[in-house]
């Protein structure tokens, strides 16, 4: 039995996510004890709990303690079983994140899934479904799973009422090397508006620009959805290269202006694209747990996340597997994983 110290290293909700995908593919049961330990609200909220149960449901798992607020759980997994599964997480919890949670292990056992997620799709402090689709999933992909990706609503904070749909076709994972991005092939970038002032989004826009110098004006396009999407707004740039596309967010948030959306977000581009990095700071976290999973693998990145490090220490619990960080010749992260 792991015991884990949820209060350890970053102390979120990661670590319980990365837990309980690293409990059902290895089949080790764990302990999780002073959960979200240095949240200022600790504990179980609704959208850690949804990802726990999906993982209990995909992998047949008994896990004691599942209840919100809870600081301490006992998960003692079952084996995955591929199937057609809806998870609802009931708010704008995030729904990348309980697809994080259950993704690998469904990724590994012998037939397609198809899975139906509901609640946030473009809330902060969590990856937006562009970010999955783009970013995450071709690298993912490259290491043998096809997973196909549909936003069928959209949902904000802070109600949520996001739904999408994944299909995940399985294979062994493989190891795999990201060290160049390679050439740039191209930028994009999209407000999503729903419900509110349309100035609110040229404002984002022309914020975000005037920090990215080097994009063509044309390259950042104002999208309206239904009103009954609403009422959200978030920028979503993406930066492509012949390897890898980055993508960088900001999401509108009562009290905070769009201008700083929009400057937020244009100075993290502009950062990543001057550096020579394969990852950015996001999926640099997320692409520990498959490459390990994967028996290894390494990355560039930039300046290495308190998030990392501690998916690093989770995942060396379960696996035994270490991860190196170095600097290397061209001022990047080398991240290997042994
Ligand atoms: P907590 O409330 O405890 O912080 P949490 O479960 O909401 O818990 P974290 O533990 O902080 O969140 O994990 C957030 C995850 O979301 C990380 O894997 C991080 O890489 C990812 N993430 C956060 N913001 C973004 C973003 N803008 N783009 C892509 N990924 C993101």
């Amino acid at each position: 039995m792991i015991i884990i110290d949820g209060s350890e290293g970053e102390g979120g909700g990661q670590i319980l996510r990365n837990a309980c995908a690293l409990s059902l593919v290895t089949g080790e049961p764990f302990i999780i004890e002073k959960i979200r330990g240095r949240r200022d609200q600790p504990g179980l909220m609704r959208q850690h709990l949804t990802a726990i149960e999906a993982a209990c449901t995909i992998g047949g798992a008994q896990c004691e303690g599942l209840e919100l607020g809870s600081n301490r759980i006992a998960f003692r997994p079952g084996s995955v079983m591929p199937g057609e599964y809806r998870f609802a997480v009931g708010t704008a919890g995030s729904t990348a994140l309980v697809l994080q949670t259950v993704l690998v292990p469904l990724a590994l056992v012998d037939k397609p899934s198809r899975l139906v997620i509901e609640g946030g799709t473009h809330a902060s402090m969590a990856p937006p479904f562009d970010f999955i689709e783009k970013c995450f999933l071709p690298v993912f992909e490259r290491m043998g799973p096809r997973v196909s990706t549909r936003i069928k609503r959209h949902g904000f904070f802070p109600r949520g009422g996001g739904r999408i749909e994944i299909d995940i076709e399985p294979a062994p994972l493989r190891r795999i090397e990201c060290i160049e991005r390679g050439q740039p092939q191209g930028r994009e970038g999209t407000v999503l508006l729903a419900s509110l002032d349309d100035q609110i989004a040229h404002r984002i826009r022309k914020a975000a620009l005037k920090n990215l110098p080097d994009w063509p004006e044309d390259r950042i396009t104002l999208r309206e959805l239904p009103a009954d999407q609403g009422p959200g707004v978030a920028l979503v740039l993406a930066s492509s290269f012949d390897n890898v596309t980055e993508v960088v967010s900001g999401f509108g948030k009562l009290g905070l202006s769009a201008e700083r959306i929009g400057a937020t977000a244009g100075k993290r581009m502009a950062g990543y694209e001057a550096s020579k990095a394969f990852a950015g700071p996001y999926l640099q976290d997320q692409l520990l747990l498959p490459m390990a999973l994967a028996g290894g693998g390494a990355f560039t990145s930039v300046k290495i996340s308190d998030h990392t490090r501690t998916a690093a220490e989770t995942i060396a619990r379960f696996t035994g597997r270490t991860t190196r960080f170095e600097q290397d010749g061209e001022g990047r992260q080398l991240v290997r994983i042994a």
